[in-house]
């Protein structure tokens, strides 16, 4: 149960320090630190000095980190793009890997990036490539940081590189401690897939969660509570189990169904998990 933990993006509303107070306070031991403002800003040397002071005194252990998602990403499918991308995450590899955290989060791709290239019959290529070549790149810096980045589904139809199965095919050269994937379970069902099935080819390079339902009252829009149910959350389960799941249970349930207050919702979901997982 210790092996739960949550994103600190319901509490944007304040800084890092008191999203993890409120987290604390909501029964999870970890996070994954979201790093935009005001919990993250740009790495460099003062950003980790900031950081490592506020993580060093609290008592919930920061576990994972997710990088920014948007422009910079792996399928940046032309040359400027991709190195400027390239760059950025270098920043957020370093900055994870000095923490001592255990995964950086990516999002592969940006669907409001690619929309001028979405006619281009090539695209789903193209994008592969960029996703190759950017891993490529940031292989070094990977290893030096001794941290594991991990890929994550994204719930955008119709653009390639959002099933476990397209995911798995490009993590799989990289070595399993240097690149691995991270499942949204709510971007599986927003796309229609079966969680089960994606959990089951995701396999033993699925090392993180995002946990969270879609709640079909509010349009099918995503990121809330798992206690809606609106899931199979039993058979994930079995199904986590048979593949040998050992990652951090992360939610990322940050939208209110029923006017609950951020703090409500973090143990709402909390207490929801610590059952899930008995
Ligand atoms: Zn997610």
């Amino acid at each position: 149960m210790d092996n739960i933990s949550s994103t600190t993006s319901s509490f944007r509303d304040r800084g890092l320090e008191a999203a993890l107070d409120a987290l604390g306070e909501a029964g999870f031991p970890q996070a994954e630190i979201l790093a935009l403002g005001p919990h993250v800003g740009t790495p460099g040397e003062q950003e980790l000095d900031r950081l490592r002071g506020i993580l060093e005194a609290h008592s919930v252990r920061a576990r994972t980190m997710h990088a920014p998602g948007r422009r910079s990403t792996l399928a940046a499918v032309d040359v400027s793009w991709r190195r400027q991308s390239v760059e950025v995450l270098t920043g957020y590899i370093r900055l994870a890997g000095a923490l001592g955290l255990t995964e950086l989060v990516i999002h592969p791709m940006s669907d409001t990036d690619l929309a001028p290239y979405a006619d281009d019959p090539g695209l789903p290529q193209q994008m592969r490539e960029a996703v190759q070549r950017s891993l490529d790149d940031l292989m070094p810096v990977i290893e030096e940081s001794a941290v594991r980045i991990t890929l994550e589904n994204l719930p955008y139809p119709g653009l390639p590189l959002t099933s476990m199965k397209e995911l798995r095919a490009l993590v799989d050269p990289y070595p399993a401690e240097a690149v691995g994937l991270v499942i949204d379970i709510g971007h599986v069902a927003r796309l229609n897939l079966d969680p089960v099935d994606e959990i089951h080819t995701a396999g033993k390079r699925l090392y993180g969660t995002h946990i969270h339902d879609v709640d079909v009252n509010a349009g099918g829009a995503d990121h809330h509570s798992p206690t809606i149910g609106n899931l199979d959350w039993d058979a994930m389960r079995q199904a986590f189990a048979e593949i040998g799941y050992t990652g951090p249970w992360t939610s990322e349930a940050t939208t209110p169904s029923h006017g609950e207050s951020p703090e409500e919702l973090a143990r709402e979901v909390k207490d929801w998990m610590t059952s899930w997982l008995r």
